[in-house]
Protein backbone atom coordinates (compact mmCIF):
# COMPACT_ATOMS: atom_id res chain seq x y z
CA UNK A 1 0.00 0.00 0.00
CA UNK A 2 2.65 2.68 1.12
CA UNK A 3 2.77 6.00 2.19
CA UNK A 4 2.18 9.37 0.00
CA UNK A 5 3.36 12.78 1.17
CA UNK A 6 1.59 14.99 -1.13
CA UNK A 7 1.20 18.70 -1.93
CA UNK A 8 4.30 19.95 -0.72
CA UNK A 9 7.67 21.30 -1.97
CA UNK A 10 10.09 18.64 -2.55
CA UNK A 11 13.77 20.15 -1.37
CA UNK A 12 15.94 16.64 -2.73
CA UNK A 13 19.40 17.45 -1.97
CA UNK A 14 20.67 15.28 -5.05
CA UNK A 15 23.24 16.49 -7.21
CA UNK A 16 20.95 18.00 -8.83
CA UNK A 17 19.76 20.64 -6.67
CA UNK A 18 16.17 19.72 -7.22
CA UNK A 19 13.29 21.59 -5.59
CA UNK A 20 9.95 20.71 -7.06
CA UNK A 21 6.32 21.05 -6.10
CA UNK A 22 5.00 17.68 -5.65
CA UNK A 23 4.49 14.20 -4.08
CA UNK A 24 6.81 11.41 -2.42
CA UNK A 25 5.36 8.12 -2.62
CA UNK A 26 6.91 5.33 -0.31
CA UNK A 27 6.81 1.73 -0.58
CA UNK A 28 8.38 -1.25 0.53
CA UNK A 29 10.55 1.22 2.94
CA UNK A 30 11.90 3.05 0.14
CA UNK A 31 11.00 6.00 -2.14
CA UNK A 32 8.92 4.72 -5.34
CA UNK A 33 8.15 8.06 -6.90
CA UNK A 34 8.66 11.46 -6.80
CA UNK A 35 7.24 14.73 -8.52
CA UNK A 36 4.37 16.64 -9.36
CA UNK A 37 1.60 13.96 -10.86
CA UNK A 38 2.51 11.05 -8.31
CA UNK A 39 -0.62 11.67 -6.20
CA UNK A 40 -3.08 12.44 -8.76
CA UNK A 41 -2.04 8.82 -10.31
CA UNK A 42 -3.29 7.36 -7.62
CA UNK A 43 -6.51 9.35 -6.68
CA UNK A 44 -7.81 7.27 -9.93
CA UNK A 45 -7.46 3.70 -7.73
CA UNK A 46 -10.39 2.55 -5.61
CA UNK A 47 -10.24 3.58 -1.68
CA UNK A 48 -9.17 0.34 -0.40
CA UNK A 49 -6.32 0.29 -2.45
CA UNK A 50 -4.86 4.14 -1.87
CA UNK A 51 -1.81 4.36 0.54
CA UNK A 52 -2.47 6.25 3.76
CA UNK A 53 -1.27 10.12 2.77
CA UNK A 54 -0.14 13.19 4.49
CA UNK A 55 -0.35 16.84 3.18
CA UNK A 56 2.22 18.88 3.13
CA UNK A 57 0.66 21.88 2.20
CA UNK A 58 2.65 24.68 3.41
CA UNK A 59 5.60 22.48 3.97
CA UNK A 60 8.89 21.16 3.13
CA UNK A 61 9.80 17.91 2.24
CA UNK A 62 13.23 17.05 3.35
CA UNK A 63 15.69 14.21 3.50
CA UNK A 64 15.35 13.14 7.49
CA UNK A 65 17.92 15.06 9.44
CA UNK A 66 21.60 12.81 10.60
CA UNK A 67 23.20 14.03 13.60
CA UNK A 68 26.31 13.42 13.15
CA UNK A 69 27.75 13.66 16.39
CA UNK A 70 25.54 12.71 19.86
CA UNK A 71 25.26 11.05 23.42
CA UNK A 72 22.27 9.87 24.01
CA UNK A 73 23.98 8.90 27.13
CA UNK A 74 23.76 12.27 28.75
CA UNK A 75 20.19 13.41 27.87
CA UNK A 76 19.55 13.01 31.64
CA UNK A 77 22.48 15.47 32.30
CA UNK A 78 20.55 18.32 30.51
CA UNK A 79 21.45 21.43 33.00
CA UNK A 80 23.46 19.23 35.63
CA UNK A 81 26.66 20.32 34.00
CA UNK A 82 27.40 23.79 33.36
CA UNK A 83 30.75 24.09 33.37
CA UNK A 84 31.95 26.49 31.03
CA UNK A 85 35.50 24.27 30.03
CA UNK A 86 35.63 20.88 28.71
CA UNK A 87 38.22 19.17 31.08
CA UNK A 88 36.57 20.19 34.13
CA UNK A 89 32.89 19.59 32.63
CA UNK A 90 34.00 16.39 32.01
CA UNK A 91 36.00 15.28 35.66
CA UNK A 92 33.45 17.21 37.51
CA UNK A 93 30.24 16.18 35.99
CA UNK A 94 30.20 14.10 33.05
CA UNK A 95 32.26 11.40 34.26
CA UNK A 96 30.81 10.85 37.55
CA UNK A 97 27.41 10.92 36.09
CA UNK A 98 28.21 8.33 33.68
CA UNK A 99 29.61 5.89 36.07
CA UNK A 100 26.21 6.44 37.72
CA UNK A 101 24.62 5.12 34.96
CA UNK A 102 22.18 1.91 35.52
CA UNK A 103 20.78 0.44 32.64
CA UNK A 104 17.31 1.77 33.26
CA UNK A 105 18.72 5.40 33.71
CA UNK A 106 20.58 4.66 30.45
CA UNK A 107 17.62 3.74 28.83
CA UNK A 108 15.58 6.58 30.02
CA UNK A 109 18.22 8.96 28.81
CA UNK A 110 18.14 7.33 25.29
CA UNK A 111 14.54 7.51 25.18
CA UNK A 112 14.16 11.28 26.47
CA UNK A 113 16.40 11.89 23.71
CA UNK A 114 15.27 10.12 20.94
CA UNK A 115 11.76 11.49 21.95
CA UNK A 116 13.23 15.32 21.12
CA UNK A 117 15.05 13.81 18.21
CA UNK A 118 12.44 12.25 16.13
CA UNK A 119 9.84 14.95 16.88
CA UNK A 120 12.59 17.96 15.20
CA UNK A 121 13.07 15.68 11.97
CA UNK A 122 15.73 13.64 12.94
CA UNK A 123 15.52 9.99 10.97
CA UNK A 124 19.38 8.99 11.94
CA UNK A 125 21.87 9.46 14.92
CA UNK A 126 25.78 8.65 15.36
CA UNK A 127 26.01 7.80 18.74
CA UNK A 128 28.65 7.56 21.62
CA UNK A 129 27.35 6.00 24.42
CA UNK A 130 29.52 5.36 27.52
CA UNK A 131 31.47 2.64 28.98
CA UNK A 132 28.75 0.45 30.39
CA UNK A 133 25.14 -0.89 29.43
CA UNK A 134 26.00 -0.15 25.41
CA UNK A 135 23.77 -3.19 24.73
CA UNK A 136 20.70 -1.08 26.58
CA UNK A 137 21.03 1.89 23.85
CA UNK A 138 21.21 -0.77 20.98
CA UNK A 139 17.46 -2.12 22.27
CA UNK A 140 16.34 1.09 22.64
CA UNK A 141 17.39 2.48 19.23
CA UNK A 142 15.80 -0.98 17.90
CA UNK A 143 12.19 -0.06 19.39
CA UNK A 144 12.28 3.37 18.73
CA UNK A 145 13.03 2.68 14.86
CA UNK A 146 15.25 5.62 14.17
CA UNK A 147 18.99 4.84 11.96
CA UNK A 148 22.00 4.74 13.81
CA UNK A 149 25.28 4.34 14.21
CA UNK A 150 26.56 3.77 18.38
CA UNK A 151 29.59 2.24 19.84
CA UNK A 152 30.32 1.95 23.37
CA UNK A 153 32.96 4.67 24.61
CA UNK A 154 36.71 2.86 24.98
CA UNK A 155 38.43 4.31 27.64
CA UNK A 156 41.19 2.44 29.54
CA UNK A 157 43.17 5.77 31.14
CA UNK A 158 42.56 9.28 31.79
CA UNK A 159 43.16 12.03 34.48
CA UNK A 160 39.94 12.21 36.66
CA UNK A 161 38.38 9.25 35.14
CA UNK A 162 36.03 7.12 37.37
CA UNK A 163 37.56 4.04 37.93
CA UNK A 164 34.01 2.53 36.79
CA UNK A 165 35.03 3.75 33.25
CA UNK A 166 38.41 2.16 32.91
CA UNK A 167 38.72 -0.96 31.18
CA UNK A 168 41.90 -2.80 29.70
CA UNK A 169 42.32 -3.13 26.13
CA UNK A 170 41.14 -6.35 25.76
CA UNK A 171 37.76 -6.20 27.47
CA UNK A 172 36.48 -2.94 26.05
CA UNK A 173 37.35 -4.58 22.51
CA UNK A 174 35.75 -7.51 23.40
CA UNK A 175 32.33 -6.12 24.71
CA UNK A 176 32.48 -3.95 21.16
CA UNK A 177 32.64 -7.20 19.34
CA UNK A 178 30.14 -7.91 21.07
CA UNK A 179 27.84 -5.62 20.62
CA UNK A 180 28.97 -5.97 16.47
CA UNK A 181 27.72 -9.10 16.57
CA UNK A 182 24.28 -8.30 17.84
CA UNK A 183 23.61 -5.29 16.24
CA UNK A 184 25.61 -4.73 13.10
CA UNK A 185 23.24 -4.57 10.38
CA UNK A 186 20.03 -5.17 12.79
CA UNK A 187 16.63 -4.49 12.41
CA UNK A 188 16.27 -4.77 8.57
CA UNK A 189 19.84 -2.83 8.16
CA UNK A 190 19.15 0.36 10.29
CA UNK A 191 21.78 -0.48 12.92
CA UNK A 192 25.30 -0.58 12.85
CA UNK A 193 27.82 -0.56 15.30
CA UNK A 194 30.84 1.82 15.45
CA UNK A 195 34.40 1.73 17.58
CA UNK A 196 34.17 4.58 20.27
CA UNK A 197 38.20 5.63 21.52
CA UNK A 198 36.72 8.42 23.72
CA UNK A 199 39.55 10.89 22.67
CA UNK A 200 43.26 10.92 22.47
CA UNK A 201 43.92 11.54 26.49
CA UNK A 202 41.21 8.51 27.59
CA UNK A 203 42.80 5.98 25.67
CA UNK A 204 46.49 4.67 25.27
CA UNK A 205 48.69 3.75 22.58
CA UNK A 206 47.98 0.05 22.67
CA UNK A 207 44.24 0.62 22.81
CA UNK A 208 44.31 2.71 19.63
CA UNK A 209 46.60 0.78 17.78
CA UNK A 210 44.00 -2.18 18.43
CA UNK A 211 41.19 0.18 17.60
CA UNK A 212 43.10 0.43 14.35
CA UNK A 213 43.23 -3.46 13.66
CA UNK A 214 40.01 -4.28 14.45
CA UNK A 215 38.37 -1.35 12.15
CA UNK A 216 40.72 -2.26 9.41
CA UNK A 217 39.54 -6.47 10.05
CA UNK A 218 36.07 -5.58 10.58
CA UNK A 219 35.35 -2.31 8.69
CA UNK A 220 33.75 -0.73 11.55
CA UNK A 221 33.34 2.92 11.69
CA UNK A 222 35.63 4.54 14.95
CA UNK A 223 34.52 7.29 16.27
CA UNK A 224 35.64 9.87 18.40
CA UNK A 225 36.10 13.52 19.38
CA UNK A 226 39.28 15.33 18.11
CA UNK A 227 41.34 18.94 18.62
CA UNK A 228 38.47 19.91 20.47
CA UNK A 229 39.24 22.37 23.07
CA UNK A 230 42.66 24.42 23.75
CA UNK A 231 43.42 23.25 26.69
CA UNK A 232 42.52 19.79 25.61
CA UNK A 233 45.12 20.17 22.88
CA UNK A 234 47.92 21.49 24.97
CA UNK A 235 47.59 18.37 27.09
CA UNK A 236 47.37 15.80 24.54
CA UNK A 237 50.72 17.73 23.30
CA UNK A 238 52.21 17.23 26.64
CA UNK A 239 50.89 13.56 26.92
CA UNK A 240 51.72 12.06 23.51
CA UNK A 241 54.31 15.29 22.05
CA UNK A 242 52.37 15.88 18.67
CA UNK A 243 49.07 16.98 17.99
CA UNK A 244 45.70 14.82 18.11
CA UNK A 245 45.46 14.64 14.35
CA UNK A 246 48.79 13.18 13.72
CA UNK A 247 48.96 11.15 16.81
CA UNK A 248 45.70 9.23 15.02
CA UNK A 249 47.33 9.05 11.53
CA UNK A 250 50.77 7.87 13.04
CA UNK A 251 48.75 4.77 14.82
CA UNK A 252 46.86 4.27 11.42
CA UNK A 253 43.83 5.48 12.28
CA UNK A 254 43.58 8.77 9.85
CA UNK A 255 41.53 6.53 7.26
CA UNK A 256 37.96 6.58 5.30
CA UNK A 257 36.83 5.12 8.48
CA UNK A 258 37.28 7.62 11.03
CA UNK A 259 34.87 10.09 12.24
CA UNK A 260 35.57 12.69 14.25
CA UNK A 261 33.88 15.07 16.22
CA UNK A 262 34.56 18.86 16.00
CA UNK A 263 38.13 19.17 14.83
CA UNK A 264 37.98 22.85 15.93
CA UNK A 265 42.25 23.10 16.47
CA UNK A 266 43.48 21.67 13.51
CA UNK A 267 45.45 23.45 11.52
CA UNK A 268 45.75 23.76 7.51
CA UNK A 269 48.07 20.58 7.55
CA UNK A 270 45.76 18.51 9.87
CA UNK A 271 42.89 19.62 7.82
CA UNK A 272 44.57 18.25 4.32
CA UNK A 273 45.73 14.92 6.55
CA UNK A 274 42.06 14.50 7.05
CA UNK A 275 41.17 15.18 3.97
CA UNK A 276 43.91 13.28 1.95
CA UNK A 277 42.55 9.91 3.88
CA UNK A 278 39.35 10.51 3.42
CA UNK A 279 38.09 10.56 7.31
CA UNK A 280 35.05 12.58 8.19
CA UNK A 281 34.51 15.89 10.36
CA UNK A 282 31.50 16.46 12.34
CA UNK A 283 30.83 19.84 13.24
CA UNK A 284 29.38 20.84 16.60
CA UNK A 285 28.96 24.61 16.93
CA UNK A 286 26.16 24.61 19.40
CA UNK A 287 28.68 22.41 21.96
CA UNK A 288 32.20 24.13 21.01
CA UNK A 289 30.21 27.83 21.99
CA UNK A 290 28.35 26.24 25.45
CA UNK A 291 32.14 25.12 26.13
CA UNK A 292 33.93 28.05 24.85
CA UNK A 293 35.97 25.27 22.91
CA UNK A 294 35.76 27.83 20.02
CA UNK A 295 35.00 27.77 16.24
CA UNK A 296 35.75 25.25 13.84
CA UNK A 297 37.02 26.32 10.09
CA UNK A 298 34.24 25.04 8.41
CA UNK A 299 34.66 27.38 5.51
CA UNK A 300 38.36 25.15 5.17
CA UNK A 301 36.49 22.35 5.16
CA UNK A 302 34.07 22.94 2.44
CA UNK A 303 37.05 24.16 0.31
CA UNK A 304 39.02 21.23 1.25
CA UNK A 305 35.42 19.17 0.31
CA UNK A 306 36.64 16.91 3.45
CA UNK A 307 33.99 14.59 4.08
CA UNK A 308 31.91 16.39 7.04
CA UNK A 309 28.59 16.20 9.13
CA UNK A 310 26.55 18.71 12.12
CA UNK A 311 26.11 17.01 15.14
CA UNK A 312 24.49 18.76 18.76
CA UNK A 313 26.48 16.47 20.86
CA UNK A 314 24.86 15.67 24.07
CA UNK A 315 22.50 17.37 26.13
CA UNK A 316 24.96 18.35 28.47
CA UNK A 317 26.92 20.41 26.07
CA UNK A 318 24.35 22.27 24.17
CA UNK A 319 22.03 22.21 25.66
CA UNK A 320 19.18 21.28 22.96
CA UNK A 321 19.45 18.43 20.44
CA UNK A 322 18.49 20.44 17.72
CA UNK A 323 19.86 20.47 14.07
CA UNK A 324 17.85 23.81 12.72
CA UNK A 325 19.50 25.70 15.55
CA UNK A 326 22.83 24.15 14.62
CA UNK A 327 22.37 24.71 10.90
CA UNK A 328 21.99 28.78 11.74
CA UNK A 329 25.04 28.70 14.41
CA UNK A 330 27.08 27.00 11.55
CA UNK A 331 25.60 29.08 8.95
CA UNK A 332 26.83 31.93 11.23
CA UNK A 333 29.78 30.99 12.79
CA UNK A 334 31.82 30.58 9.68
CA UNK A 335 30.47 33.60 7.90
CA UNK A 336 32.61 35.49 11.17
CA UNK A 337 35.45 33.11 10.50
CA UNK A 338 35.54 33.37 7.07
CA UNK A 339 33.42 36.61 5.89
CA UNK A 340 35.48 36.67 2.53
CA UNK A 341 33.75 33.02 1.21
CA UNK A 342 30.33 32.70 3.36
CA UNK A 343 28.87 29.12 2.63
CA UNK A 344 25.37 28.94 0.92
CA UNK A 345 22.36 28.14 2.86
CA UNK A 346 22.61 24.89 0.94
CA UNK A 347 26.13 23.76 2.06
CA UNK A 348 25.04 24.12 5.47
CA UNK A 349 21.74 22.03 4.82
CA UNK A 350 24.09 19.55 3.01
CA UNK A 351 25.40 18.78 6.63
CA UNK A 352 22.58 17.69 8.05
CA UNK A 353 21.69 15.93 5.04
CA UNK A 354 23.52 14.71 1.94
CA UNK A 355 27.01 15.48 3.22
CA UNK A 356 26.28 14.12 6.49
CA UNK A 357 25.33 10.91 5.21
CA UNK A 358 28.71 11.04 3.06
CA UNK A 359 30.70 11.53 6.08
CA UNK A 360 28.54 8.50 8.00
CA UNK A 361 29.63 6.10 4.66
CA UNK A 362 25.18 5.81 4.67
CA UNK A 363 25.00 5.75 0.77
CA UNK A 364 21.32 4.89 0.65
CA UNK A 365 19.77 7.97 2.70
CA UNK A 366 20.41 11.66 2.54
CA UNK A 367 18.49 12.64 -0.28
CA UNK A 368 15.22 12.05 -2.21
CA UNK A 369 15.92 9.87 -4.96
CA UNK A 370 14.05 6.96 -6.14
CA UNK A 371 14.96 3.87 -4.61
CA UNK A 372 16.71 5.46 -1.69
CA UNK A 373 15.44 4.76 1.91
CA UNK A 374 12.33 6.41 2.55
CA UNK A 375 14.07 8.45 5.46
CA UNK A 376 11.97 11.55 5.25
CA UNK A 377 11.29 14.72 7.24
CA UNK A 378 7.86 17.55 6.70
CA UNK A 379 8.67 20.86 7.77
CA UNK A 380 6.28 23.52 8.17
CA UNK A 381 6.81 26.94 6.75
CA UNK A 382 3.58 29.00 7.49
CA UNK A 383 4.50 29.90 10.86
CA UNK A 384 5.00 33.42 11.90
CA UNK A 385 8.60 33.33 11.89
CA UNK A 386 8.87 32.63 8.33
CA UNK A 387 8.24 34.79 5.43
CA UNK A 388 6.03 34.68 2.81
CA UNK A 389 8.21 33.47 0.24
CA UNK A 390 10.15 30.29 2.65
CA UNK A 391 8.59 27.76 -0.16
CA UNK A 392 10.90 30.38 -2.75
CA UNK A 393 13.71 29.84 -0.97
CA UNK A 394 14.05 26.58 1.46
CA UNK A 395 17.37 26.59 1.93
CA UNK A 396 17.41 30.13 3.43
CA UNK A 397 14.10 29.04 5.64
CA UNK A 398 15.34 25.96 6.43
CA UNK A 399 18.93 27.46 8.28
CA UNK A 400 18.07 30.79 9.37
CA UNK A 401 14.48 30.49 9.80
CA UNK A 402 12.68 27.14 10.84
CA UNK A 403 12.80 25.51 14.07
CA UNK A 404 12.27 21.62 15.40
CA UNK A 405 9.11 22.70 16.46
CA UNK A 406 8.12 23.05 12.59
CA UNK A 407 8.42 19.24 12.17
CA UNK A 408 5.14 17.82 11.38
CA UNK A 409 6.32 14.33 10.17
CA UNK A 410 9.05 12.18 10.61
CA UNK A 411 9.97 8.90 8.68
CA UNK A 412 12.22 6.26 8.93
CA UNK A 413 12.52 3.61 6.26
CA UNK A 414 9.06 4.23 5.21
CA UNK A 415 7.89 4.28 8.85
CA UNK A 416 5.92 7.31 10.73
CA UNK A 417 7.82 7.51 13.88
CA UNK A 418 6.16 10.53 14.51
CA UNK A 419 2.92 12.94 13.17
CA UNK A 420 1.88 16.16 14.05
CA UNK A 421 2.59 15.97 17.76
CA UNK A 422 2.10 12.13 18.39
CA UNK A 423 4.99 9.62 18.35
CA UNK A 424 4.25 5.78 17.08
CA UNK A 425 7.12 4.07 19.01
CA UNK A 426 7.53 6.03 22.42
CA UNK A 427 4.99 6.83 24.90
CA UNK A 428 5.84 11.00 26.09
CA UNK A 429 4.17 10.69 29.77
CA UNK A 430 6.13 7.55 30.29
CA UNK A 431 9.69 8.79 28.71
CA UNK A 432 9.20 12.04 30.87
CA UNK A 433 8.75 10.38 34.05
CA UNK A 434 11.07 8.14 33.48
CA UNK A 435 13.28 10.53 32.61
CA UNK A 436 12.47 12.51 36.26
CA UNK A 437 12.87 9.63 38.16
CA UNK A 438 15.74 7.84 36.82
CA UNK A 439 17.50 11.81 36.93
CA UNK A 440 17.08 12.42 40.73
CA UNK A 441 18.66 8.36 41.05
CA UNK A 442 21.90 9.50 38.79
CA UNK A 443 22.18 12.26 40.49
CA UNK A 444 22.19 10.79 43.89
CA UNK A 445 24.50 8.16 42.83
CA UNK A 446 26.72 10.62 41.28
CA UNK A 447 26.89 12.42 44.18
CA UNK A 448 27.59 15.54 42.94
CA UNK A 449 29.03 18.07 45.04
CA UNK A 450 26.48 21.46 44.47
CA UNK A 451 30.16 23.56 44.44
CA UNK A 452 32.07 21.61 41.68
ZN1 LIG B 1 30.85 14.46 22.08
Amino acid sequence: MGFLIHSGTLVCMDQAGTVARGDLLVRDGKIAALGPAVGDALAALPPAERPDSFDATGALVVPGLIQGHLHLCQTLFRGMAEQPNLLRWLTERIWPLEAAHTEASLAASARLGLLELVASGVSCVHDMGTVRHTETIGVVLEQTGVRAIFGKALMDQGVGVPAALIETPAACLAEARALARRFQGAAGGRLAVSLAPRFVLAASTRLWEAVAAESQASSLLVHTHLAESMSETRAVASAVSTTAARYLAQRGLMTERLVAAHGVWLDLEELMLVEGARASLVHCPGSNLKLGSGIAALGDWLRLDLKRGLGSDGAACNNRLDLFHEMGLAAGLARVRHPERPPTARAILALATSEGARALGLDQVGSLEVGKQADVAVVDVRGPHHGPAAEADPYTALVHAARASDVRLTLVAGRVLYRDGSWTTLDPDTVRAEARAEARGLARRAELSAAA
